[in-house]
């Protein structure tokens, strides 16, 4: 167990905030213990920012040695997967595995942007006026903000840093008051990649009051926020206030959709993994299944199969497939829905307990789960459980069924099951969510953007587009002949 330091423009230091803890998910033992930052060391992180931001030596830096730092940081990321794997599932209980991937997708998003910021280009429009062209290029926006949730710290955390100071900013990051440890090591990372003090300072501490100082902050020039709507919508609030721009990715309830004429084979194990993978704590989770109700019976029998053989169990175990929740206050909140689906009619045809292994008894676990006998309207059918609960329905045509699949504040993702790619496309353009999956289910790649509709949020992250989001445009005007404006003449006529 160790007391770590925080990072306040380019100072490694106690915050002066609160004691807090990170703790195993596994078996609630201590990672580490830290102070939080306190109102005082944002003043000073913002301060830094401000001033490395603007400061020459990092403001005339060409693209390729920003990217050259980038990519200095993904060899480091490399060279430790082991350890940075091993750090995040300790921070959240991540499955080992699970935890090597996220790591190898981090890199990966480094090298990403890194490559965007030298293929960046800017605009030479065509020109409407004689004798003047027009000039339109990026430039930063100045200290940003970064607010990160707690389910998949060290991607999440990337795909905001990694373009911000490619783009040329100071960025702040505020990482979930349960997983503050990848966070203080990826600004190592920076650090030890060469990235001048100031521009990355990483402040734990409690949403309510450090995410809040951070992005009401009159310097903080944007907002960039993972996590839940309530939050994302005062984040927004905070934003419109400030008149700077907000990205918002936020909460899900995922539809996943299975054709008559489905693999049902492929789509079993797809749907399996697209709601048990990081036991369920993934906005993008599949959390409600539409199966045809001609294959309804066999794809159920199937998955069913697939879900009592998965192992609940300790992250660093290779075999295990499910791990822990992250703390035991978001156990209760999944146990309370699942009993509330009961309420509501639902029948629980797997999991829907705490797994009765004592091994397992110390962790924040829970039993991968499905219902079924709901009807879309129900609240369990309707709000973000955040966890391994899947609700199962069957459907009779594709109007009732796009009808569903959209009933729903939210719009992230969605899943087709079909072998008749032309009717899944057709499909797909009904579907009101940012991302669609079809014949696969949680794969990512960063060149595509990525964001939700309606409640699911603002704004997309990854591709080009994902860096041009931590950037302003400016026009000039330049004038290519020796015309003289004549509008100041004392003369009648002129002009
Ligand atoms: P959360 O909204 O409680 O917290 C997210 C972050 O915001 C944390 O760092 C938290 O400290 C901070 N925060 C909380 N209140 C704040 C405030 N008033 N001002 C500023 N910052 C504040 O979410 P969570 O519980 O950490 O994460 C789970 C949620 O995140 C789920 O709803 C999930 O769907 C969502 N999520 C979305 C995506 C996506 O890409 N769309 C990805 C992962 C998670």
């Amino acid at each position: 167990m160790t007391t770590r330091d925080i990072f306040i423009g380019g100072q490694w230091r106690q915050g002066g905030g609160a004691l807090m803890q990170s703790h195993f998910p596994a078996d609630g033992s201590l990672n580490a213990t830290l102070h939080a930052a306190s109102l005082e060391d944002l003043e000073q992180a913002v301060a830094a920012g401000d001033r490395a931001w603007r400061d020459p030596a990092w403001r005339d830096t060409l693209p390729h040695q920003r990217a050259a730092i980038l990519h200095r940081v993904a060899d480091l990321i490399n060279a430790r997967i082991e350890t940075l794997a091993e750090m995040q599932s300790r921070d959240n209980g991540k499955p080992l595995a699970e935890a090597r991937g996220l790591v190898a997708s981090a890199a990966s998003t480094a090298r990403y942007f890194a490559a965007a910021c030298e293929l960046l280009e800017g605009e030479l429009p065509t020109p409407r006026i004689p004798q003047v062209i027009t000039l339109s290029g990026y430039e930063p926006l100045g200290v940003v903000a970064a607010i990160t949730p707690w389910n998949s710290p060290i991607a999440s955390e990337m795909q905001k840093i990694a373009p911000a100071i490619a783009a040329g900013n100071a960025a702040i990051l505020k990482p979930a008051e349960a997983t503050p440890l990848m966070a203080l090591e990826l600004a190592k990372l920076f650090e030890e990649a060469g990235l001048p003090a100031g521009l990355l300072s990483v402040l734990p501490g409690k949403g309510s009051v450090i995410g809040d100082a951070l992005a009401r902050h009159p310097k903080v020039r944007k907002i960039s926020f993972t996590g839940g709507t309530s939050t994302g919508r005062h984040l927004a609030h905070v934003a419109a206030e400030k008149l700077i721009p907000a990205s918002l990715e936020l909460g899900g309830k995922s539809p996943t959709i299975v054709l008559e004429d489905a693999n049902l084979e492929q789509a079993a194990r797809g749907i399996c993994y697209g709601i048990f993978s990081s036991a369920g704590q993934a906005c993008i989770a599949g959390s409600r299944l539409f199966v045809h109700q001609s294959v309804y019976a066999p794809l159920m029998a199937r998955l069913l199969e697939l879900t009592r053989g998965l192992r609940v169990g300790h992250p660093f175990d290779a075999a295990t497939h499910v791990g822990p929740l992250i703390n035991e206050g978001h156990r209760q909140r999944v146990m309370e829905y699942v009993a509330l689906a009961q309420r509501e009619g639902g029948r629980v045809l797997c999991g829907g307990e705490i797994p009765p292994d004592p091994a397992l008894a110390d962790g924040s676990y829970f039993q991968p789960t499905i219902i079924d006998g709901l009807s879309n309207g129900a609240r369990a059918c309707q709000e973000e459980i955040f966890g391994p609960v899947l609700v199962a329905m069957p459907f009779e045509d594709e109007a009732g069924l796009i009808a569903q699949a959209n009933d729903s504040v939210f719009g992230l993702a969605a899943g087709i099951w079909s072998r008749d790619s032309g009717r899944a496309l057709r499909l797909a353009s009904r579907l009101e969510v940012g991302t669609v999956w079809i014949n696969t289910y949680k794969v990512f790649s960063i060149s595509t953007p990525f964001g939700g509709f309606k409640e699911s949020g603002l704004g997309r992250e990854k591709g080009i587009q994902g860096l041009k989001a931590w950037m302003q445009q400016k026009s000039v005007y330049l004038a290519t002949g020796s015309d003289v404006n004549h509008w100041s003449d004392n003369k009648k006529g002129v002009q």
